[in-house]
């Protein structure tokens, strides 16, 4: 897929996880999101022929709810069945999915196309385990010196996101020691 070449926008789509979410795997502690995204990794496999066919769904039908009684040929080679993905996620996952592509829909009219298709699932996003930091000088709450930035210390989830956080870690780190910055 390399050449960007193939008819198929491979897309992931993600939602956030906020601390609220993870009540139920509070007694895991630190660990609670990394419960949280086994839980559904092992649900969207157990659900299949224990092969590496992805469970997917119309994205019409996965906005109405409804069971797709076919799926579009599509860029994942090991295959494809239908599934309820909405019964694979916590609601709130789902609820907020459903709300981020009707909204895509609105701002990108056709987004919501009848060849449409989701696969289930992307789970590997940023770490599901946050290393505390200070909020304004990003420094480790208790280990001076070190500034947990990036995907790996659970502060983003994508290129952007990473590369942005990283930007802002930097400019507070120079803040920290007297350096000015341009805005
Ligand atoms: C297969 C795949 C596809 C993806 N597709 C997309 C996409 O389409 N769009 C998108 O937005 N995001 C995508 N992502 C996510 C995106 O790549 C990451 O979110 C982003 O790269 C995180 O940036 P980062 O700098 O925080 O961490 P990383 O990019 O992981 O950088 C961490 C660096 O630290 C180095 N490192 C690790 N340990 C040590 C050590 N002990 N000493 C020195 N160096 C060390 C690593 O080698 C690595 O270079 C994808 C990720 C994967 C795995």
């Amino acid at each position: 897929m390399s050449r960007r070449d193939s008819p198929y926008a491979n897309s992931g789509i993600v939602v956030a996880i906020e601390q609220e979410d993870l009540k139920e795997y509070s007694k895991y502690g630190p660990l609670a999101g990394m419960h949280l995204q086994a839980e559904i990794e092992q649900k969207v496999f157990g659900i299949g022929d224990g092969s590496q066919k992805a469970p997917a769904q119309r994205l019409k039908d996965f906005l109405k709810g409804k069971f797709s009684s076919s799926i579009p040929k599509s860029s994942y080679i090991p295959g494809l069945y239908s599934a309820d993905l909405a019964a694979l996620f916590p609601s709130h996952i789902a609820d907020r999915l459903k709300n981020g592509f009707r909204a895509f829909d609105k701002s990108m009219r056709g987004y919501v196309h009848d060849d449409a298709i989701i696969v289930a699932t992307e789970s590997r996003t940023s770490s599901p385990v946050r290393i505390p930091r200070d909020p304004v000088s990003r420094e480790h709450v208790s280990v001076k010196g070190l500034y947990p930035c990036g995907e790996g210390a659970g502060y983003a989830g994508g290129i952007i996101s990473a590369a942005m956080d990283g930007q802002n870690t930097v400019k507070a780190v120079a803040y920290s020691l007297g350096v000015q910055h341009e805005a």
